[in-house]
């Protein structure tokens, strides 16, 4: 389909406000049961219930919560609608066990991005939790295989973090993985590149700013355990501090960040140890 023919990124509320659709990032959700939460990964696992009072925010704020699967197509909304997906990364177990009842409760559906490395390992998905999560509605699709940093791959290696994962998940749901969001955050052209050639519509990022739908590149904002109620509010009234802020932060932490994980190639490689976006 053609990426050009979709504008549906446009919906606004008013001149103060950024154009595109709010596209909510989250990576593990601690429930009772699901134990310590990794240190390194703690930041950004948030908790039941705040996770809930999000998802209760988000349904008195009178969104359309669709995947990004079903709203990246769509040319025109609803009059009157603002879409909003929600988005999980790396494929933890939580996104099952503690995740999947919620948005079941609340009549969402999200997308998650999953490795298909990590698929049955300790604390990860298993294929027939992923298989049930595409049949209850959900949106099955890739992070890569590994979790790696794509933009310093070989073309050769780059090539088969996104086709071998595409392949697998594709085999265990049965219909097409469009979506990749890189692991943390980090893209670049070539990525981008291989990515739509390599039959992926769209690559989803960790650039906290609403996303303009039908293009290659889809914004995200990241989730934390410290986001306030305030925050939260902001971001789905669509203020244009939270984004801003978000924005300068990420900026300011580009450097540090691409330090770390120089310096800890094991980052790159081991699971998951710190989802630096
Ligand atoms: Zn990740």
């Amino acid at each position: 389909m053609a990426k050009s023919a979709l504008n549906m990124g446009d919906v606004s509320h008013g001149n103060s406000q950024p154009p595109g659709v709010p596209v909510l990032m989250y990576h593990g959700i601690a429930g009772p049961e699901t134990g310590p939460v990794p240190k390194a990964e703690g930041k950004y696992w948030i908790d039941a219930p705040q996770f809930t009072g999000q998802l209760e925010k988000i349904l008195s704020s009178g969104y359309l919560v669709a995947p990004v699967r079903d709203l990246w197509w769509v040319k025109n909304y609803p009059q009157g609608s603002s879409p909003l997906a929600i988005t999980f990364d790396d494929g933890h177990a939580t996104d099952y066990t503690v995740a999947y009842p919620l948005l079941l409760e609340f009549g969402f559906r999200a997308d998650f991005f999953i490795n298909t490395a990590f698929v049955g390992s300790r604390g990860y998905l298993t294929w027939s939790q992923i298989v049930e999560l595409q049949k209850a509605g959900m949106s099955i699709q890739s992070h890569g295989h590994e979790h790696v940093d794509l933009t310093h791959l070989s073309p050769q290696e780059l090539s088969r973090q996104l086709g071998h994962s595409k392949r697998l998940l594709e085999d265990q749901i049965g219909r097409p993985v469009e979506f990749l969001s890189v692991p943390y955050g980090l893209v670049n052209s070539r990525v981008i590149g291989e990515a739509l050639s390599g039959g992926y519509s769209a690559v989803c990022t960790s650039r906290p700013w609403p996303a303009r739908m039908g293009e290659a590149e889809i914004n995200r904002m990241a989730i934390h355990r410290q986001m306030s109620c305030k925050r939260f509010e902001s971001l789905l009234a669509r203020k244009i501090w939270p984004y801003a802020a978000a924005l300068l932060r990420q900026a300011l932490l580009y450097l540090p960040k691409q330090l770390f994980l120089r310096l800890n190639p094991g980052a790159l490689t081991v699971q998951v140890s710190g989802e630096v976006q």
